[in-house]
């Protein structure tokens, strides 16, 4: 059942000419969710996001959001609201006016948008940047004034494509903390489009898998990462073995593998120290490598070499049938 504020996807398509960026993509996108659309580049997320915005035209389909279909309004009407990879501030106008600019726009008067972008200054941290212009901002300030800008419009759904792939290791972490809090507070929904795993799984409360201009897989970050459905999401997600068995293909978790005594041979291939654990490689018959991550302290008590025979195993029971 959809509620009001749901935002859905009926059958979405788009073409560029000849290719088929996105085919016939049909998903519920609950209201007040964080949605995180994953997937390799070129896969059609960013299609997905411009055409829910209203920035590219839907070839096919309808976009549902507060019971009617906005497919075909401008983006100024939809109740959604983009948050762009480059942020795209307005050089020439300090951060106040920035984030102002929509209402200008609308013919609102100075004080009473100066006063609603001085809120949302607040609302993201800036308040003692309104004065400066985009260029004597940090990436992670530009960031702020950006999203202040897209909330400024108090849309129901804002749609963030990439919004951290600017940003530098530690602030990236920082700020994906700060969106997912941002989120809860506002209540609305938010589609973020990544291809990073890690961040999809830090944010998410839905993650949806995109590969060639489908939707391949989707549900909570957790079901995602425990139960990938193809070898593609297993692989994608990260963390996994795909190994190809009589009974068919199955996937592992890379930390549910252990160096054991009486197991699976397997032939050293690859070593790499990660921290807490260290990333180990084993050949296994018919040419399998097979990943497992070694809690560093089990590893260096008895440190393995490239070349070494090792037995590995993992419990059957968390191998994970995969389709296809
Ligand atoms: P993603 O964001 O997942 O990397 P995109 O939605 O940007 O993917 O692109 C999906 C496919 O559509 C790609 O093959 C891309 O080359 C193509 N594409 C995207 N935008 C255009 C465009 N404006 N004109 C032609 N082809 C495009
Ligand atoms: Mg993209």
């Amino acid at each position: 059942m959809r509620s009001a504020n749901d935002l859905e996807l009926v059958a979405v398509s788009k073409s560029y000419g000849t290719a088929l960026a996105v085919d016939r993509v049909s998903h519920l996108f609950r209201a007040g969710s964080y949605v995180c659309l994953l997937g390799p580049s070129g896969c059609g997320k960013s299609s997905t996001l411009r055409m829910i915005a209203g920035h590219e035209s839907v070839t096919e389909g309808a976009i549902i959001l507060g019971g009617k279909d906005v497919a075909h309004l401008p983006p100024a009407q939809r109740g959604t609201a983009m948050m762009f990879q480059s942020y795209a501030l307005f050089p020439h106008l300090n951060v106040r006016d920035n984030v102002a600019f929509s209402l200008k726009m609308k013919g609102i008067g100075k004080a009473e948008r100066h006063a609603q972008a001085d809120k949302l200054l607040e609302l993201v941290g800036m308040t003692s940047f309104a004065d400066r212009l985009p260029a004597q901002l940090s990436g992670g300030q530009q960031q702020r004034a950006a999203l202040a800008r897209a909330l400024i419009t108090k849309p129901q759904v804002l749609l963030l494509d990439e919004p951290l792939s600017a940003l530098d290791p530690f602030l990236r972490i920082h700020m994906r903390t700060e969106l997912k809090k941002l989120q809860r507070e506002l209540g609305i929904t938010f589609i973020h489009v990544t291809h990073g795993q890690d961040e999809a799984l830090a944010l998410a409360d839905e993650i949806v898998v995109m590969n060639n201009a489908v939707i391949e897989q989707s549900g909570p970050a957790r079901e995602v990462f425990n139960a990938p459905k193809t070898a593609f999401v297993a692989r994608f997600i990260g963390g996994h073995n795909v190994l190809s068995l009589p009974e068919g293909r199955f996937a592992v978790r890379a930390d549910e593998v252990r160096l054991v005594v009486h197991g699976t041979p397997a032939i050293v291939t690859a070593i790499e120290y990660q921290g807490a654990h260290v990333a180990m490689t084993g050949r296994i018959a018919g040419d399998q490598d097979v990943l497992a991550l070694i809690p560093e302290s089990v590893f260096f008590a008895d440190p393995k070499t490239l070349g070494d025979t090792v037995t590995l195993a993992w419990d059957e029971t968390r191998a994970h049938r995969l389709q296809g």
